[in-house]
């Protein structure tokens, strides 16, 4: 597997790793900054893989539905909340990215910051 550009969600370090992929697509890995092993969102093909299925079940939901097949209706339902679920999981991890990435910047600054007023090696 070739190396992927990575964001930790818990600490907003930015690494390259081999990641390995569940069954549902998502990557897991452990980051080097933290070592805390995080699941990843999806990448964009996966994505748009999942949004056709979310087109698809929906699809499979309706046309039943409009023919009063209820138990057809129903399984095709899980399907759709399924399919939804793991797309909100992704865009859930994508916030938490951005949210780690902003505090670790603000950190980075706030040091940056103590830096300047107490000078190191200084008497
Ligand atoms: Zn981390």
């Amino acid at each position: 597997m070739p190396k992927k550009n990575m964001i930790c969600p818990e600490c907003g370090g930015k690494f390259q790793s081999e990641a390995s992929m569940d069954w549902h697509g998502f990557l897991h890995t452990e980051c080097p900054f933290c070592q805390k092993t995080s699941k990843y969102p999806l990448e964009q093909g996966q994505k748009m893989a999942y949004s056709f299925m979310l087109v698809f079940t929906f699809i499979t939901f309706v046309v039943p539905l409009y023919h009063g097949a209820w138990k057809y209706a129903i399984s095709a339902l899980w399907g759709l909340f399924f399919v939804a679920s793991k797309l909100d999981e992704s865009y859930r991890i994508e916030k938490k990215q951005e949210e780690a990435v902003r505090k670790a910047y603000m950190n980075r600054e706030r040091e940056g910051e103590e830096e300047n007023l107490v000078p190191k090696g200084q008497d």
